[in-house]
């Protein structure tokens, strides 16, 4: 007999917050982007990790014997 348990985890590649910095572009336009106070939210990537929930699932196959 299988069970299968699903543990819900902070996920770890945006701490929860759904979304990420888009690192590249940061860096990329950081000098014009704080003249221009621009970065926003909009500067952050919903995170491929989670699809921007904050949260991963893990499944685990118990087997009882
Ligand atoms: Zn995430």
């Amino acid at each position: 007999m299988k069970r299968i348990i699903t543990r819900e985890t902070i996920c770890p590649k945006c701490k929860g917050e759904g979304r990420v910095y888009d690192m590249d572009g940061i860096v990329f336009t950081a000098g014009i982007g704080f003249l221009l106070q621009v970065i926003t939210p909009e500067t952050k990537d919903i995170c491929p990790q989670c699809g921007g929930t904050g949260k991963v699932y893990y499944e685990t196959i118990i087997e009882n014997e």
